[in-house]
């Protein structure tokens, strides 16, 4: 098969977020990305960790691209390797 034209699927992903904790100004990109199972809500959550405070903020999954939300999608019973 020939792909004729690349849609966003491989495309750099990046943005630009504040810290809830310490209000830095963060620009992340995909490596930055960790996730985990919210038991509570029975869904992946999202989130890098602030360099300056250290603290979790969370990514909105529909931030993502299908792509990243498919990479990082956690199970309930993943476990951590
Ligand atoms: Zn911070």
């Amino acid at each position: 098969m020939k792909v004729l034209k690349e849609g966003d699927w491989n495309a750099k992903w990046e943005l630009k977020v504040n810290c809830a904790t310490c209000a830095a100004e963060l620009l992340i990109e995909e490596s930055d990305l960790t996730s985990s199972w919210d038991y509570g809500k029975e869904t992946t959550r999202y989130y890098v960790l602030c360099p300056l405070c250290r603290k979790a903020v969370e990514i909105p999954a529909e931030k993502l691209t299908p792509r990243l939300a498919e990479k990082l999608q956690t199970r309930p019973c993943s476990t951590w390797d």
